[in-house]
């Protein structure tokens, strides 16, 4: 079976022993001089003045969010099909979701619909670059700032995706990323981050991610808790960012590779291969996509859906029904993604195996 992933792959070549090593002998774990490091590196290569490292990046999210003061009843505007790590944040902190029909030909948030979404007063605005794929940043931080909304955009399919030389993550008041092993920058375990180039902004989240204490045992901001990214992880990421670009332009020429191969089928391809889309994931739209995964299935290619069920129809807030319909862009998506296998270290044959499995669906 061709995987949708592969660690050994991605993997393969990076010394994190090495990193591994260090940190044993170094007998220091948490806070140290490799997250301090990883930190500084981070900021420059996303081109922001300030990181705070942190657990994971669902956290990154939360703390972004109670970083701006976002409280209990105000209101965040996001989007629906982008795997509810948004909502979760949102309503960690007591928020209510204002979901924001997607670009059809994109899948990120439709900046006519985020105009809309403004007549019910967000507080915030989370962008998610999903996919890999920036969504239209410029616009809607402009419109969004000029409405007095806050901007986070979610990185966590977008390490090093670039639009007009700068970095997602760069454009909104607050980047937050997650480094979960399979993310394109990815951890031995859990990790995130934020990025940002306010020092009070970054100072709250630091205060956040260890109990609210401004100095040792002193708590002088409330909502703090536990959220530190260790010296491990630290230390394997510091090894991994400088390949980042490399393996980003890996996974971008494996998408290439597919949207060539696929340009005459009738299905919907992702909608750049340039800069602006690192390839986290190669999901294409089918309309007969059951069919479509059996018989990848059959050939020995694995598929998978990100993602099924769109936010506002999750079971455990069904209060989100009220906006079944309006949102007709995502909820089609939902029944039309599948993504396919697309990561650094996928060899040459299985590529061509998977664009074989895919064409023979279509002359069947
Ligand atoms: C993975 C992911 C997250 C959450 O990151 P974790 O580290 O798993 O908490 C948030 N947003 C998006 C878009 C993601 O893909």
């Amino acid at each position: 079976m061709i995987p949708l992933f592969s660690s050994s792959a991605a993997n393969a070549g990076i010394d994190l022993a090495g990193a591994v090593g260090r940190v044993l002998t170094s007998n220091w774990y948490v806070l140290g001089d490799e997250v301090k490091s990883f930190e500084r590196e981070f900021a420059r290569y996303i081109g922001n003045a300030d990181c705070v490292s942190l657990a994971n990046g669902t956290d990154a999210l939360e703390l972004a969010l109670r970083a701006l003061n976002v409280e209990p009843g105000d209101k965040v505007a996001c989007v629906a099909n982008a795997g509810f790590y948004g909502s979760t944040a949102i309503r960690a902190v007591g928020a209510a979701p204002v979901y924001v029909d997607i670009d059809p030909t994109t899948q990120n948030m439709a900046v006519d619909a985020f105009a809309d979404a403004l007549r019910f007063q967000p507080k915030v605005v989370v962008v998610t670059h999903l996919y890999g794929q920036m969504a239209d940043i410029e616009p809607l931080t402009k419109m969004a700032h000029d409405a007095g909304v806050k901007v986070i955009e979610d990185c966590a399919q977008s390490h090093g995706a670039i639009r007009g030389g700068r970095r997602a993550g760069s454009f909104g008041d607050i980047g937050c990323f997650s480094f979960y092993p399979t993310k394109n920058l990815g951890a031995l375990g859990d990790g995130g981050a934020i990025t940002c180039n306010d020092a009070a902004l970054a100072d709250r989240v630091r205060a956040l991610r260890q109990y609210g204490w401004s100095t040792k045992y002193h708590v002088s901001t409330p909502g703090g808790r536990n959220s530190r990214l260790d010296e491990l992880q630290a230390a394997v990421l510091r090894e991994k960012l400088p390949k980042l670009d490399q393996s980003n332009a890996n996974r971008r020429e494996i998408a290439r590779r597919y949207n060539e191969a696929f340009v005459d089928l009738p299905l919907v391809l992702p909608s750049s291969t340039g800069e602006d889309y690192v390839a986290h994931l190669y999901v294409l739209r089918c309309r007969e996509r059951d069919a479509f995964r059996s018989h990848l299935q059959t050939r020995q290619v694995a598929t998978d859906v990100h993602y099924p069920v769109p936010d506002h129809l999750q079971a455990a807030y069904r209060a989100g029904l009220e906006s079944q319909g309006k949102l007709a862009a995502s909820e089609a998506a939902s029944r039309e993604v599948v993504t396919l296998p697309c990561f650094p270290g996928i060899s040459d044959a299985d590529v061509a195996t998977v664009i074989d499995a895919v064409r023979s669906f279509f002359e069947r």
